[in-house]
C-alpha cells in the first residue's frame, strides 16, 4: 500500500484519496499556487526546533544552544521562526547574512562560516556587528584581525579546527578528513598555530573552537568521537598556552529519513548520549565544561517540507524503463543529479492507490542527468496527476538554480491549518533583472 510512503504523521491520507499535508487537501493547494510548489510545515519547523532546544538545555551545560545552520534552507520568514524558539543561526555568505538580517533576526546571535571569506565579506559582517566569526585559517584570522581594528572593535571568534573523524566509517583518525578545504588540522599542528595567532592578535577575541564532521549521520558515536577530540585539543591549548575555551560548537550533521528504509534519528536520546560523554572528557580533562553549540540545518527543515510536481509524459520503453516526467527537477532540486540522493515519492492526487510502477522521474531540464530519482515507487501516473516529493526542506530550494531559464518554485508555509505564500514563484521579470 502507498500508506507506508506517509513517512511523516503530518502526512495523511484524506477520504477522496489526496494526499494531506497539516491536513490541508495537496491538491487544493497545487490549483491554488500552481506547481512546482514548496509546502513547508512551520509546525514541524518549529517541533523540531523544540526537541533540540530541550534536549540541550536538559543534557548540556548552561548557555549551550542550537543555532539553524540556515544553508540547509534560506529564506526571510524561516529566520523569525527559529529565532522565536530561542535559537542563534549560522550563515556562510553575505547573502545568507542580509537575509537573517532583513528579516529582524538580531546580529549577535548570528555566526559567520565559510571556507573562504572575501574582504568584502568580512567588512560587510563586521559593520553588521555579526555576532561570531568562525576563522577557518590563518590568512583569514590576519585579515579578521585588521579589518575589526579598522571597523574599531574587538570581534568574538571561533576556530575552525579539522579533528580527523570519517562520520562514515566512524574512523577515529582517518587522513582523508585531513584533507579537507576546511579548517585548520590538530593532526598536522596547523590548529595549534592558528590558536597561537589567535591568542596574539589584539582584535579579536577567541572564544573557542569549531568542528563539522558530515552531515546525513544517523548516530552519536561520531559526535562523541569529535567532542572528545576537540576536550583533548582545549585541555592541551590550556596547558599550553594558558587559555581556556568557553565555546565548543560540535557543528551539524544529524540525519533525517528520506525513505522508509532509513533509520528514525531520536535527537533527544543522541544529544543526551553526547551530553553524558562530554561531561565524562571534562572530569578526564579536568576541565570546566564549556557551553556546546550544535548547528542544525537538514534536521530542523527537510522532512517539514514537500514538493509538488505536474506530471507531463509517462514513457514506457519496453525491455528497459518507465520514465515519468515533471514541470521542475534538477533546477529546484539538484540533490539527486549531485548526490543520487533517494527520495520517497507519491501520486499525490491518487495517493491511497497501491505504489505498482516503478519509475525514472526525470525533470524538464536539457541534461540527461536532470533526475530526482529512479527504480522509484508509485502509483502509476498519467499526465496531468501531481506527484509528490517528500522531505524536500534542506539543500533544495537552497540549491536551486535558473538553468534552461527555469523560474525557481514558490514556499508556501503551512501554521495552524492556514497557507500563506513565503516565496512568490519566479517571473521571467526577475530572471531578466540583472540583463542589461
Ligand atoms: C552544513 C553545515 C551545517 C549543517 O549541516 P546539516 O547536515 O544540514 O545539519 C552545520 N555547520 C556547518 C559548519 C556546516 O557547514
Amino acid at each position: 500500500m502507498a500508506t507506508s510512503a506517509l513517512l511523516y504523521p503530518n502526512l495523511t491520507l484524506g477520504e477522496d484519496g489526496h494526499l494531506l499535508f497539516d491536513g490541508l487537501d495537496t491538491v487544493a493547494l497545487a490549483e491554488k499556487y500552481g506547481t512546482p510548489l514548496i509546502l513547508l510545515s512551520e509546525d514541524r519547523v518549529r517541533a523540531h526546533c523544540r526537541t533540540y532546544r530541550e534536549a540541550i538545555e536538559a543534557a548540556l551545560p548552561r548557555g549551550s544552544r542550537a543555532l539553524y545552520a540556515s544553508k540547509a534552507l534560506s529564506f526571510r520568514q524561516i529566520y523569525p521562526i527559529v529565532e522565536s524558539e530561542g535559537l542563534g543561526a549560522d550563515v556562510v555568505s553575505p547573502g545568507e547574512l542580509a537575509t537573517a538580517l532583513s528579516a529582524g533576526f538580531p546580529a549577535e546571535r548570528i555566526f559567520f562560516h565559510g571556507n573562504n571569506k572575501t574582504d568584502a565579506d568580512l567588512r560587510f559582517a563586521l559593520e553588521r556587528h555579526v555576532g561570531t566569526i568562525v576563522v577557518d585559517n590563518q590568512e583569514e584570522l590576519a585579515r579578521v584581525d585588521e579589518l575589526a581594528g579598522e571597523v574599531g572593535l574587538c570581534q568574538d571568534i571561533l576556530l575552525r579546527i579539522t579533528p580527523g573523524i570519517d562520520p562514515h566509517t566512524h574512523a577515529k583518525i582517518n587522513t582523508g578528513r585531513i584533507d579537507s578545504k576546511f579548517g585548520s588540522a590538530i593532526e598536522t599542528g596547523a590548529a595549534e598555530a592558528i590558536t597561537a595567532a589567535a591568542l596574539a592578535a589584539p582584535h579579536v577575541d577567541l572564544r573557542g573552537f569549531h568542528c563539522h564532521i558530515g552531515s546525513q549521520i544517523f548516530d552519536a558515536t561520531p559526535f562523541l568521537d569529535a567532542a572528545e577530540i576537540m576536550i583533548s585539543f582545549i585541555a592541551r591549548v590550556r596547558s599550553e598556552h594558558g587559555f581556556t575555551a568557553d565555546t565548543l560548537n560540535l557543528g551539524g550533521g544529524f540525519g533525517v529519513r528520506y525513505v522508509a528504509e532509513d533509520p528514525e534519528v531520536d535527537i533527544a536520546a543522541h544529544v543526551r548520549v553526547l551530553g553524558e560523554g562530554i561531561a565524562r572528557a571534562c572530569e578526564a580533562a579536568r576541565l570546566e565544561c564549556p557551553r556546546i553549540l550544535l548547528e542544525p540545518g537538514r534536521s530542523l527543515v527537510a522532512d517539514a517540507a514537500i514538493t509538488l510536481y505536474t506530471v507531463g509524459s509517462v514513457k514506457e520503453i519496453p525491455g528497459f524503463r518507465n520514465y515519468v516526467s515533471i514541470d521542475g527537477g534538477m533546477t529546484d532540486n539538484p540533490r539527486y543529479t549531485l548526490y543520487q540522493s533517494k527520495y520517497t515519492m507519491l501520486t499525490a492526487n491518487r495517493a491511497a492507490d497501491p505504489a505498482d510502477f516503478t519509475a525514472t522521474i526525470g525533470g524538464r531540464c536539457c541534461e540527461s542527468g536532470d533526475l530526482l530519482g529512479e527504480g522509484v515507487a508509485i502509483a502509476r501516473p498519467a499526465r496531468g496527476d501531481l506527484l509528490a516529493v517528500l522531505t524536500t526542506g534542506a539543500y533544495t530550494y537552497s540549491m536551486a538554480s535558473n538553468y534552461n531559464r527555469v523560474c525557481r518554485p514558490p514556499i508556501v508555509i503551512v501554521h495552524d491549518g492556514e497557507d500563506r505564500l513565503a516565496v512568490r514563484r519566479e517571473t521571467f521579470d526577475d530572471l531578466m533583472a540583472c540583463d542589461l
